[in-house]
């Protein structure tokens, strides 16, 4: 059995979630230990134990160690059931990081699947809703899969409560991408979501816009109240659609921080990446290296290797038979992946 430190690299819960997912996919039981030790509350928390329980649903898998803050788990799948499966993590915790974990499995097999999440759909630090439906969902869609978001309740910290569902018709074999460009840019917004809060928060993150990147207009700035939430939230999101690929850049607003601080956080990553000629940011790196890798092949180019997107690569390697290589190109890194 393969043996993983979850204490190399970022040290998070991106390891355990690239575990589970190409266990599922390839088969191959694993043993984690030091479950996200480089982190303040170490071990499985309940977004963590909800991807455990997940993956083991959809597998029928043996599982040790599935219990709060546990530091090590072993892990053994049985064969992926496509289905209609629901998962509450209970608290705000990320839904769509539980989504990405289950994916490759259900995109990858014979049958469709209809999931539903409750839980947090705007967490800092974790991929938004928005991101997901929009950026995410769109980029996997080049390698064959199908995936429908639909959001029915936005969930934030501390209740949480929210709810999306995801329609997956998968193929069998994913296709191989080249991702090197974006291409023009074909239309560019900056959307400030405000439930329950005052509408100066918001149109204080679009002054920041507006003030810091450079030659956007009023056009391209908009404020999106809502009220379909258990509690009060904001997030702003700056997004450029471009011809080969959609990128969006969100900073969720956390009690506290000011409004200028939320976008200084925002701006700061849409700026990487009009600074650069890559076709994704830093997030998106990271995500999409799994696909790429089940496809066997591929290049993309990114605005920045993060640690996560380091740890992503050795972990994947660790499970699949692949070769990834990082570029450090002028503009911009190239990652190539090959069998
Ligand atoms: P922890 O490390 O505390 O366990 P975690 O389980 O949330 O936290 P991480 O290992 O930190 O996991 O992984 C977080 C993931 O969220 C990464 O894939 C990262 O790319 C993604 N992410 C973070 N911020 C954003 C953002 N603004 N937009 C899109 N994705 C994001």
């Amino acid at each position: 059995m393969l043996t993983i430190d979850g204490s190399f690299g970022e040290g998070g819960g991106q390891i355990l979630r690239t575990s589970l997912a190409l266990s599922l996919v390839t088969g191959k039981p694993f043993k984690l230990i030091n479950i996200r030790a480089n982190r303040t509350n170490p071990g499985l928390q309940q977004q963590h134990l909800t991807a455990v329980k997940a993956a083991a649903t959809i597998s029928d898998a043996t599982v040790e160690g599935d219990s709060k803050t546990s530091q090590s788990l072993v892990f053994e799948p049985g064969k992926v059931k496509p289905g209609t499966y629901e998962f509450d993590i209970g608290t705000a915790g990320s839904t769509t990081l539980v989504f990405q974990t289950i994916l490759p499995p259900l995109m990858m097999c014979k049958e469709k699947s209809n999931l539903t999440f409750t839980g947090g759909t705007h967490n800092p630090h974790a991929p938004p809703f928005d991101y997901v439906n929009e950026t995410y969902v769109r980029t996997l869609e080049q390698f064959g899969p199908v995936v429908k978001l639909e959001l029915a309740r936005l969930g934030f910290y501390p209740p949480g409560g929210g709810m999306f569902s995801a329609v997956v018709k998968p193929v069998e074999k994913l296709e191989t991408v080249e991702l090197l460009r974006r291409g023009k840019t074909l239309r560019r917004c900056a959307r400030s979501l405000l439930v329950r809060l005052s509408q100066r928060i918001g149109q204080k993150e679009l002054d920041y816009v507006r003030n810091n990147m450079p030659d956007w207009g009023g056009g391209e700035l908009r404020l999106d109240v809502s009220d379909n939430a258990v509690s009060a939230g904001n997030a702003l999101t700056i997004q450029f659609e471009c011809e080969y690929v959609t990128e969006t850049f969100t900073a969720v607003g956390t009690r506290g921080l000011p409004a200028e601080k939320v976008a200084e956080n925002a701006v700061s990553y849409a700026r990487r990446y009009t600074e650069s000629t890559a076709a994704v940011g830093e997030f998106l790196a990271d995500q999409i290296l799994i696909p790429f890798a089940l496809a066997g092949a591929g290049s993309f180019t990114a605005d920045m290797i993060s640690s996560h997107t380091e740890t992503n690569i050795d972990t994947i390697k660790k499970f699949l038979d692949v070769d990834i290589k990082v570029l450090n190109e002028e503009t911009h890194h190239r990652i190539d992946i090959k069998s």
